[in-house]
């Protein structure tokens, strides 16, 4: 079991609640969507936060789908430059 939360570092309530679920994030303006993210959300303000971990785990995938997409532009840049020839 994870230590109790703490307090919310924006409004200082003690009213945190470790939630366990899918979180969107927006990366470049593009959603995407991380599922099994534990965080915990202020009940006062609405603020969600994740510790180290978690974080490190929401940035691998919202950065590696970044990457797909990334790639598979490449690919279909090169289609087309193949086709051009
Ligand atoms: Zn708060």
């Amino acid at each position: 079991m994870r230590p109790r939360p703490g307090k919310c570092p924006i409004c200082f309530s003690p009213r945190v609640r470790v939630v366990q679920g899918p979180l969107e994030f927006e990366y470049k303006g593009r959603k995407v969507k991380v599922l099994d993210v534990e965080y915990e959300k202020c009940l006062a303000c609405g603020e969600m936060t994740t510790d180290y971990d978690e974080s490190k785990h929401i940035d691998s995938v919202v950065l590696g789908n970044a990457e797909e997409r990334r790639k598979s532009c490449r690919v279909a840049a090169s289609k087309t430059v193949r086709r051009d020839l």
